[in-house]
C-alpha cells in the first residue's frame, strides 16, 4: 500500500538516485527529486577530464542492486559510470518523479513541514528531505594575483573545455590532487608542452588498470561469477589494511602501503632530482592517497616539466613564479579542489525556531552520525558532515545510511510523527567522541594539510573502522532523537 508522507530528495546523483530507488521499495510515492542541473550523474556529470577514472574497483563502484557486468576495465573510466547511473535511472523510470533544472533555494520548517523554495517561485512542501547534494560539487579557486588577468584558457577540472584541442597549446595544471595526477597522467606528451604547477608532493599508488575480455564481461552476467570477482580474501585484506592504516599509522597495514608507495617512486622514477621533488614530506595516507601509474611517465615526458617553484602570480599570459621565472601558457587547468563543507548550502536552510543551518554550521559542519541534526526535523543527509571518507565507495556507504534513513522513515510514518530530531546533547557528545577520535588518525598526526581537515584542523571524517560505521548505521539508537506527535 502507497505511503502517504510527502518527501523531497534534493540532487539526482548517486546518493538521490539511490534514495528515489529505495523510496519507491518501500511504497513511498509520492515524492520529488529536484535536480538544478539539466540531467543526472552528480560528480561524475560534472567531470569529464581526460583520464577520469575511478579508484575503486569497478565492480565494487556499483549499487548492490545493480552490478554491472559490461564494465571495460578493472577500475571505470568516468563516462562508463555516467552511463551507468544514466542508465539505473532510466530502468526504474524515475524520469516521472523528477524534475531538472529545479534549483532548491530555500527550506524553511514551519508548521511540521519543510516548505521549499525554488528558482522561478516555484514552492513545494514536504514532511521529509533528503539532502543528496554531494560533497566534492562546488569548485575551490585558487586565491593566486592576477588570475583574472589571463588571456588565454583558464577553467577548473570539473569544467573541462572539450573543445579546444591542446595538441599545439602549452597546457599548465594547477593542483595534485586525484584529478590533477589523472588529468597529467593522461596529457603527457599531448600537448605542446605540459608544465605541473606542485605545491606540496604526493604519495602515489600504482593502479594497474586492466580490461575486462568479453568473455569475462558475459562470465559476470552470471551472478555467481560477479559475486566471486568481488569477494575474494585479497580484497579484504586490502580493505583492512587500508583502514587500519588511516586509523594507525604506526600500523603494520600503514608500514606497509607506506612501502608500495615508496618503492613505487624509486622504480618508476630514476633521475635522482625529479624524485626528490616527487618525494613528499608527510605520511602516505595523510593527504587521500592517490592511484595511479601513468603519471610518473607523463611527468617524465620530454614535453612535460615538473614545476615545484611556488607560484607568484598569473599574468596575462602565463605564470609567474617566486624565483621570477615566468612560464608562458595557453591553457591553465585550477585542479584546485572543492569546497567541502558546503553540503546543503548555499539552500538557505531555517529549522525550528528559525535556526540557520549556516549558524548552526559555524564554525563547521557536525551531524549526527552525519545524517540527522538538532533542530533541522526530518531532514536526512546522504553522504553528509564529518562522514565516511578514505577511499571507500560512497555508493557502498550511501546504501547503508539510507538504509538507517528509511528505518527513521518508518517510524514516522507508522506513529504519525510529526518531527524527528536528533538529542541535542547526544550530538554535541557524538561530536566530541569524533573528533577526538579523528586526534588519531593518520589525516591528523600525519603532516600535512587536506580538504580532510575542517577550519579547526579537525579531520571531517569517520574515525572509526567500516565495520563500526556498518554496525552504527544498522538500526537507529531511537532514544538518542526527540519526537513530536
Ligand atoms: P584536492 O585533492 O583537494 O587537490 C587540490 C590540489 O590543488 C592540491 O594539490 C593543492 O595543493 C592544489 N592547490 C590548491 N590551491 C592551490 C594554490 N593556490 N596554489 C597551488 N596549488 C594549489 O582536489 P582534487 O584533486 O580535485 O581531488 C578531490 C577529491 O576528489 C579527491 O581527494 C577524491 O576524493 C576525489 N576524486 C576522486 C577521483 C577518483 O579516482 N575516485 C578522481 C578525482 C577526484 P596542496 O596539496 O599543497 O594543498
Amino acid at each position: 500500500m502507497q505511503k502517504d508522507l510527502r518527501i523531497v530528495i534534493i540532487g539526482a546523483g548517486m546518493a538521490g538516485i539511490l534514495a528515489a530507488i529505495r523510496l519507491l521499495e518501500n511504497n513511498y510515492k509520492n515524492f520529488t527529486l529536484y535536480e538544478k542541473a539539466d540531467q543526472v550523474g552528480g560528480t561524475w556529470r560534472d567531470n569529464s577530464y581526460p583520464g577520469l577514472t575511478c579508484d575503486v574497483p569497478s565492480h565494487h563502484y556499483t549499487y548492490s542492486f545493480e552490478r554491472n557486468p559490461a564494465w571495460s576495465r578493472h577500475y571505470s573510466p568516468g563516462p562508463e559510470i555516467k552511463e551507468y547511473f544514466q542508465n539505473v535511472f532510466k530502468k526504474y523510470n524515475l524520469q516521472k518523479y523528477t524534475k531538472f533544472g529545479a534549483e532548491v533555494k530555500s527550506m524553511d520548517f514551519i508548521s511540521n513541514q519543510w516548505h521549499l523554495g525554488l528558482a522561478d517561485d516555484f514552492n513545494d512542501t514536504a514532511d521529509v528531505v533528503i539532502g543528496a547534494t554531494g560533497v566534492l560539487h562546488h569548485p575551490k579557486m585558487p586565491d593566486i594575483a592576477g588570475i583574472d588577468s589571463f588571456q588565454g584558457h583558464i577553467f577548473h577540472s570539473s569544467k573541462w573545455q572539450h573543445e579546444l584541442e591542446l595538441e599545439n597549446l602549452n597546457v599548465g595544471v594547477i593542483g595534485n590532487g586525484s584529478s590533477g595526477v589523472q588529468i597529467v597522467g593522461a596529457l603527457g606528451g599531448e600537448c605542446k608542452s605540459l608544465f605541473h604547477f606542485q605545491r606540496t608532493a604526493q604519495w602515489m599508488m600504482p593502479l594497474d588498470n586492466g580490461i575486462f575480455s568479453s568473455e569475462e564481461q558475459v562470465a559476470f552476467q552470471d551472478p555467481k561469477i560477479m559475486n566471486e570477482a568481488m569477494q575474494f580474501d585479497e580484497y579484504f585484506d586490502a580493505v583492512n589494511r587500508y583502514s587500519q592504516a588511516l586509523l594507525d599509522m604506526e600500523s603494520d597495514g600503514a608500514k606497509e602501503m607506506a612501502n608500495i608507495c615508496k618503492d613505487n617512486l624509486i622504480e618508476n622514477v630514476k633521475d635522482v632530482e625529479l624524485r626528490k621533488k616527487l618525494t613528499p614530506d608527510h605520511r602516505p595516507l595523510c593527504k587521500r592517497l592517490v592511484w595511479s601509474s601513468d603519471y610518473y611517465p607523463a611527468i617524465q615526458h620530454p614535453k612535460s616539466e615538473l614545476v615545484v617553484e611556488s607560484i607568484s602570480e598569473i599574468v596575462r599570459d602565463g605564470i609567474v613564479l617566486a624565483n621570477s621565472r615566468k612560464i608562458e601558457l595557453d591553457v591553465i587547468v585550477l585542479a584546485t579542489g572543492f569546497k567541502v563543507d558546503s553540503f546543503l548550502r548555499p539552500i538557505n536552510v531555517k529549522g525550528l525556531d528559525a535556526i540557520k543551518l549556516n549558524d548552526y554550521w559555524s564554525p563547521t559542519p557536525k551531524a549526527y552520525l552525519s545524517i540527522s541534526l538538532p533542530k533541522f526535523p526530518n531532514l536526512f543527509l546522504l553522504n553528509g558532515p564529518n562522514g565516511p571518507v578514505g577511499n571507500f565507495s560512497l555508493i557502498d556507504i550511501a546504501e547503508h545510511q539510507m538504509n538507517y534513513i528509511l528505518q527513521l522513515i518508518s517510524y514516522i510514518n507508522e506513529n504519525k510523527i510529526n518531527h524527528i530530531e536528533p538529542k541535542h546533547n547526544i550530538t554535541e557528545e557524538y561530536e566530541a567522541k569524533r573528533a577526538e577520535a579523528a586526534k588519531k588518525t593518520v589525516w591528523y598526526q600525519g603532516g600535512c594539510n587536506s580538504w580532510y581537515l575542517n577550519d579547526e584542523g579537525i579531520p571531517a571524517s569517520w574515525p572509526w573502522t567500516y565495520k563500526d560505521f556498518v554496525e552504527a548505521m544498522k538500526e537507529p539508537k531511537l532514544e538518542n532523537f526527540s519526537f513530536k506527535s
